[in-house]
């Protein structure tokens, strides 16, 4: 069983860097920020309690989303592991993660500021299809449309500068600590995440004793049907 956390602050490439992982391993990807904008596009209860403090950059509430990961983990469709993305945030969500999962690594995403803010504010979301683009490293073929559907490129709610200087804030005073906590009971990989996709990729196998990409048994990976959208 290989069980992780992914952390590192907003566009270093967690959801990315997790699907990577588990395209191959045959774990699950569980995102928190994924399942609630999930609930968001979707109209439920659950978004319409989220929708405006996700658009503002803010944390949602602790009860709210331990709740969440607490019923996403009992569905343990996770036999061979998972990597969580986007929790926890804070060190109430890592103490109740901590009661509950005993874990074999910590993945950390390093990025300074500058080159968090220059790739977050070109990121770009298909309002009908969710595939992501950067307008930096992964531009659309025709401007404003989407590859793959032609659907129109939108920019997600809370990608604007001012969202942007909260949720870095609340990472800086809220996650780094997390950090520090795990740094003494698990085994944290620090990642410089300002490499290419697949560079940052090998060093997270290397560091985690993985296989290389494409070594461990099926090409093909789980289904992806059960992940609610896609981005980091
Ligand atoms: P992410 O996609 O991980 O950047 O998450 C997007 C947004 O979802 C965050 O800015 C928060 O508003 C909310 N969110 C995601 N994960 C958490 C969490 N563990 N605790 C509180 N809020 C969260």
């Amino acid at each position: 069983m290989r069980k992780y956390v992914i952390m590192g602050p907003q566009g270093s490439g967690k959801g990315t860097q997790a699907k990577l992982m588990t395209s191959d391993l045959d774990i699950a990807h569980i995102s928190v920020g994924d399942i609630l904008r999930w609930n968001v596009s979707h109209y439920t209860k659950l978004g319409a309690q989220v929708r405006r403090l996700m658009a503002r950059g803010e944390l949602v509430g602790d009860d709210l989303v331990q709740s969440l990961v607490a019923s996403r983990m009992s569905r343990h469709d996770w036999n061979h592991g998972f990597v969580v993305d986007g929790f926890p945030r804070n060190l109430a969500q890592a103490e109740f993660f901590l009661e509950s999962y005993d874990l074999d690594g910590v993945i950390n995403l390093d990025m300074p500021d500058e080159e968090v803010k220059r790739r977050v504010l070109a990121r770009r979301l298909c309002s009908q299809c969710g595939l992501d683009y950067n307008l930096i490293a992964s531009r659309p073929r025709r401007k404003d449309r989407c590859d793959a559907c032609g659907g129109k490129l939108v920019t997600r709610e809370d990608d604007t500068p001012e969202a942007l200087d909260a949720r870095l804030k609340e990472y800086r005073d809220k996650t780094q600590p997390v950090i520090d906590i795990f740094s003494r009971k698990e085994f944290v990989a620090a990642i410089d995440a300002t490499a290419g996709i697949e560079e940052v990729q090998a060093d997270i196998r290397r560091q985690l004793d993985l296989p290389p990409m494409g070594q461990d048994g099926s090409e093909d990976g789980p289904s992806d049907d059960d992940d609610p959208g896609s981005d980091d």
